[in-house]
């Protein structure tokens, strides 16, 4: 989400003449785009401010902006913390950019973190950063209205606010123009996507039939992209378990280039825990939903986030975490232990009284658990043929092309004669925890 921000960015400051540079060193401006989500991810960016000294020993001149979550969340905090900063700049404030850079000729210091009900960047054309002309994100809507009490996101971002389904279409015409292949739409609840023309947000099935006929919900702006973009791959992220509705998994089945690859964070396997997050749906309703995409499906990849160690877990909860786990068979997760995040639902009301220790151990565990899994589920892929989208030269050796399935399982093979871009059949050899390795078949 990040990423999609810096590129609009890009688009705000090159319309006010700036230029970007590869090299950090010859900067006058740089710009970090902040997380907030977990604690490390702050501290990076501590890290980063500290190597960005040398920078400013090199050229007096630099000027240091924090955009994003962290910006959002510190405000002039960061301005007193880390004297490097000149600008702070919240998730809604990029328009005012190139205003607060300007404001610094006078001023020593400029801020702007306001947040906005109506913020969606709709109309600017994002420039494509470091792309490799085939896959690119089209952020869809801002902010989450949903309260999980572990997460800063709803403070950091503000409230949910959909983008204009048009803008969205001329987003898509512009990629198909430039030839890219692939696109993510994201979303912190992509499932919650309404465009009602702006007025208060309304829950779609709350909507009267002809209030229904003339909005657009997630399942029918997954529709008319499909169509409008019969040659490109489709995905998006992320569902959230308690949103996802059975017109949005027919709608995957009935168009081949929607991907067949669905994120779906449980966060915990325990009820308790769940009903503690504020996720409001628990253990059951999660595996109802999980065989829902199944039975629709049958061959969707899953994938989950985990939180191991939140406040109060208890051995017998982690160990419902790992059963779930287990159950429902993911094709990989991002795992984590919880880090409280000032200001949260969380961090008012619960302790955060699991020892770090503990924390880590249950990660560690559930590391494993998954580990196991994507290495069986790999396995029984060697032997098939899968469609394979190539996206770039493979990290570790530069023979080899490194492409995704439609379900999302990063894959390796021989370079041969293809090109990026190119989509081509592939039969797997081998496998690994993370990947396929086999070979293009003509
Ligand atoms: N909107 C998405 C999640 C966005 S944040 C959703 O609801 O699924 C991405 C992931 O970061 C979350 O799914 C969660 O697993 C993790 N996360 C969020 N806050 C966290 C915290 N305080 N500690 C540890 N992990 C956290
Ligand atoms: Fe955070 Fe929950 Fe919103 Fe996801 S749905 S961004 S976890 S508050």
């Amino acid at each position: 989400m990040n990423f999609a921000d810096s590129e609009v960015v890009a688009t705000i400051m090159s319309e006010h003449g700036y230029g970007m540079t590869d090299n950090e060193f010859d900067a006058d401006l740089v710009f970090l785009n902040t997380c907030s989500i977990r604690d490390n991810a702050e501290q990076r960016i501590r890290h980063r401010l500290n190597a960005l000294k040398n920078n400013k020993k090199k050229n007096r001149q630099l000027k240091v902006g924090i955009l994003g979550c962290m910006a959002e969340r510190l405000k002039t905090q960061l301005l007193e913390e880390e004297k490097l900063v000149d600008i702070v700049a919240g998730p809604d404030a990029y328009r005012d950019l190139p205003n607060l850079v300007s404001e610094l000729e006078d001023q020593h210091k400029s801020i702007n973190v306001l947040l906005s009900l109506e913020e969606t960047y709709g109309d600017i054309q994002p420039t494509r950063l470091h792309s490799n002309g085939v896959t690119a994100f089209i952020s869809i809507m801002r902010g989450c209205d949903n309260m999980c009490s572990f997460c800063v996101v709803p403070f950091t971002r503000g409230r949910e606010r959909s983008r204009d389904p048009q803008s969205i279409a001329q987003e898509v015409a512009e990629l198909q123009k430039n030839n890219y292949k692939e696109i993510t739409l994201l979303g912190q609840n992509v499932d919650s996507y309404l465009w009602f023309g702006g007025g208060p947000k309304k829950e779609y099935n709350k909507l009267s039939p002809e209030e229904q006929a003339h909005s657009v919900n997630f399942a029918k702006l997954l529709e008319k992209i499909a169509i409008q973009a019969p040659e490109m791959r489709i995905r998006f992220s992320t569902s959230h378990p308690k949103d996802i509705t059975d017109d949005v998994l027919y709608t995957m089945k009935k168009y081949d280039n929607l991907c067949n690859y669905i994120h779906f964070p449980a966060q915990s396997g325990s009820s308790r825990i769940l009903e503690k997050m504020n996720r409001t749906y628990d253990r059951q309703w999660y595996m109802d939903k999980v065989k829902r995409i199944r039975e629709i499906l049958p061959n969707c990849g899953i994938s989950c986030d985990i939180i191991t160690g939140f406040c109060s877990e208890t051995e017998e909860e982690h160990q419902e975490t790992l059963s779930l786990m287990e159950w429902a068979d993911f094709d990989f997760s991002y795992m984590y232990f919880y880090s409280e995040r000032p200001g949260t639902l969380a961090a008012r009301k619960y302790k955060d009284d699991i020892p770090e220790a503990i924390k880590k151990r249950r990660l560690s565990e559930v590391i494993d658990v998954q580990n196991q899994i994507s290495q069986k589920k790999n396995a029984t892929r060697v032997g098939q043929t899968f469609e394979v989208l190539i996206e770039r030269s493979a990290k570790k050796s530069k023979d080899d092309f490194m492409g995704r399935t439609d379900q999302n399982i990063t894959t390796i093979f021989p370079k041969e004669n293809y090109q990026v871009g190119d989509r081509v059949k592939v039969r797997i050899e081998r496998s690994t925890t993370t990947s396929l390795i086999g070979k293009v078949i003509a």
